[in-house]
């Protein structure tokens, strides 16, 4: 399974060390455990590769213990974009924009922008409903989502909700970066998006 972590790598270490990543399945403390392989993450015209850390939980999976890969949060899991990249194309999509200008204007394949889109569009609904359930936890007292003009729409403003409520509580961090962190990587996965308590500080 994948856990997102911050972006900061001497921060993950050093939370590792300190026993502070729980394991997403015990909550059990996880430890080092190697490292995943590289992989790109393209920002803009830029491309990074990054080598996530691996851990390993020895509260579940039995004697062998179960590893998981800590992925930072400028990413989503199974994509080489940088969160900010794909999730400004959702809103520029939402606003109207084509996908071929989107794709364009990104300096990105109009396959992998259709791939982001298409994935957005299926998940919507697990998306508004995971996104909306973050809004009330992060902000009991914050302003109820109004219906939007369509599923995709209705999930980005709980996205937009969401993150707001995110940002006032913990601040100090780019919002796209909450996209992560709340859906846990899964934001474009095919599998259900659920709802579930991570640690955000
Ligand atoms: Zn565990």
């Amino acid at each position: 399974m994948t856990v997102i972590v911050d972006a900061d790598q001497d921060k993950v270490e050093a939370d590792l060390l300190a026993g502070l990543l729980a394991c997403p399945d015990c909550k059990e403390r996880l430890s080092p455990w190697g490292h995943a392989r590289h992989r790109p993450l393209r920002r803009g015209s830029e491309e990074d590769r990054i080598r996530p850390r691996r851990s390993i939980c020895t509260g579940c999976g039995g004697a062998r213990g179960k590893t998981h890969v800590l992925l930072p949060d400028s990413s989503l899991v199974r994509r080489r974009d940088h969160v900010e990249v794909i999730v400004s194309a959702i809103q520029a999509k939402a606003g109207g924009e084509s996908r071929a200008s989107i794709a364009r204007r990104l300096g990105r394949h109009k396959d992998t922008v259709r791939g982001w889109l298409r994935a957005f569009a299926r998940n919507a609904e697990a998306i508004r409903a995971s996104f909306t359930r973050w809004a009330s936890v992060l902000d009991p007292l914050c302003r109820p989502i109004e219906p939007a003009s369509s599923a995709f729409s209705d999930a980005l403003e709980a996205i937009g909700v969401a993150v707001r409520a995110a940002v006032l509580r913990y601040g100090r961090r780019p919002a796209s970066s909450f996209v992560s962190k709340l859906s846990q990587g899964a934001l474009l996965c095919n599998t259900n998006l659920l709802y579930r308590a991570v640690r955000l500080a």
